[in-house]
């Protein structure tokens, strides 16, 4: 931890009970038993609190997910309701509750043209593990069990079990478990900032896309069943397409017969400024994942939602679909989704990201680009990423031990702002119901903590 001032014995005995006996996600545990965790006891609006009294304003919505803010007491309401009347039963046997069954009629009124059928989960990961079994079943009714290998990209997060940590496209998350499995490949992406040379941003957009028709022709497209992405690649680091990129990539899959599998559990529930990031983009897909913003993170939760074709496949076939988790369509977490998305309608929260509260987000990221440590800022409706750099004209990173992203976000902590690194790109995901008072603040922080990194490494 970075404060100076002693800590509680309340604070210390939580440390050492978590460092004794809790394995944290992506966390090297010799480091963080020494330092002891963070304890964040609350969160109110935009504001998290640690049990020391600090107040951190949350620049990543938690991971990407609390759109419409923590505390929001008509989710509060809606899963205690859930939780009174219908605390658990399963939607196997035959068997439904109201609150799946509505979820799913408002999920079909605001998923992109033709998603009109929902399979739950109770994360990310889970989604897209189901999905790659849904592909598998609708390729073998289809007659075509040749079809089964999976196309992603370099740089992709599609989450951790095993299908889809072979999915993602991050290779530090590989060899621990000896992946990717059989049967899933990786194709270049479009990462112009890190990898583009001398082309423009579009030309090599183009090329990036062309490398997923080259591995469609070197597997033989009667053996590829589906291309998997990303609207925006999120945990890779913010990537965002170039025009034309989306459209090349949908008429290389048409021209194939590849399904198109858009992980949207990121971009979906407005953070695009759009429902999701298909409707940004222009993407028709066949079948979308998504969780996160679905409940915004008030309750795990899950769906990947079928277009026309493979949904109709599923649902017409004879045979009994043999997949389905216990949770599937949990009445508690189904409840808290439905009100997450009635209140985000309510409150029009994808109209403001796509609007007024994103217009001055971007407005405000934009005007770190004259830093002397930032070598470009990129963003659409409520992302934002700042690359810092060596040298701005070239776009020379810093050599990877100066550590300057882990820098950069260690003086966000300890001046009470929430700012991811992915390497040295500082990534921002806030709450959709963020004010413009609190993205004076926010980017006010951040620039100090680029002004404080900078210092550091001995720039201006
Ligand atoms: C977070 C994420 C996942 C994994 O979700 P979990 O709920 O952590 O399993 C999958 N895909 C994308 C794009 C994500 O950002």
């Amino acid at each position: 931890m970075s404060q100076t001032a002693p800590i509680s014995n309340q604070t210390k005995r939580w440390q050492e009970m978590d460092a004794a006996h809790h394995l944290h996600p992506f966390t090297t545990h010799k480091d963080l038993a020494a330092k002891g965790a963070r304890v964040i006891t609350h969160a109110e609006g935009v504001y998290l609190y640690d049990s020391e009294g600090n107040r951190l304003i949350d620049g990543m919505a938690g991971l990407w997910c609390v759109q419409v803010g923590y505390g929001r007491e008509e989710l509060a309401q809606a899963g205690y309701k859930a939780l009174k009347e219908l605390s658990y039963y399963n939607n196997f046997f035959q068997t439904t509750n109201p609150y799946v069954a509505e979820l799913s009629e408002k999920l079909a009124e605001v998923c992109p043209a033709g998603i009109d059928r929902f399979f739950f989960a109770n994360s990310g990961s889970e989604g897209n593990d189901s999905a790659v079994k849904i592909i598998r079943y609708f390729w073998n009714l289809q007659g075509k069990p040749n079809k089964k290998l999976f196309i992603a990209r370099k740089k992709a997060y599609h989450g951790v079990t095993m299908v889809a940590a072979s999915l993602s496209g991050l290779t530090h998350m590989h060899p621990q478990a000896d992946l990717p499995l059989p049967g899933f490949h990786h194709v270049d992406c479009p990462d112009w900032f890190a990898e583009g040379g001398d082309m423009t941003p579009e030309e090599y957009g183009l090329k990036t896309a062309r490398s997923l028709e080259e591995k469609i022709l070197e597997l033989g497209a009667e053996n590829v069943a589906a291309f998997v992405a990303e609207p925006i690649q999120g945990a890779g680091g913010l990537i965002i397409p170039p025009k034309g990129y989306w459209e090349e990539i949908q008429r290389i899959c048409r021209k194939y017969d590849v399904l198109l599998h858009v992980d949207e559990v990121i971009c979906g529930f407005g953070r695009t400024g759009k429902w999701f990031g298909s409707d940004t983009f222009g993407i028709e897909p066949d079948m979308i994942n998504m969780a996160k913003g679905l409940s915004s993170g008030y309750q795990p939760i899950a769906a990947v939602g079928l277009g026309k074709r493979v949904g109709d496949a599923v649902f017409n076939s004879d045979n009994e679909w043999s997949h389905g988790f216990t949770y599937s369509g949990h009445p508690v977490a189904a409840a808290v989704a439905l009100a997450n998305l009635e209140l985000m309608q309510k409150e029009k929260l994808v109209e403001k990201a796509g609007g007024a509260t994103g217009s001055y987000f971007q407005k405000k990221l934009s005007e770190l680009a004259d830093h002397p440590l930032v070598g470009q800022t990129r963003g659409v409706g409520l992302l934002g990423a700042i690359e810092l750099v060596k040298d701005k004209k070239n776009r020379t990173k810093f050599e990877s031990d100066l550590d300057a992203g882990t820098r950069c976000r260690n003086h966000c902590f300890s001046n009470g702002l929430i700012m991811r690194a992915i390497g040295d790109t500082m990534v921002l995901s806030p709450p959709l119901t963020i004010t413009e008072g609190e993205m004076d603040e926010l980017f006010a922080l951040a620039r100090k903590c680029i002004d404080l990194t900078a210092k550091d490494l001995g720039v201006a």
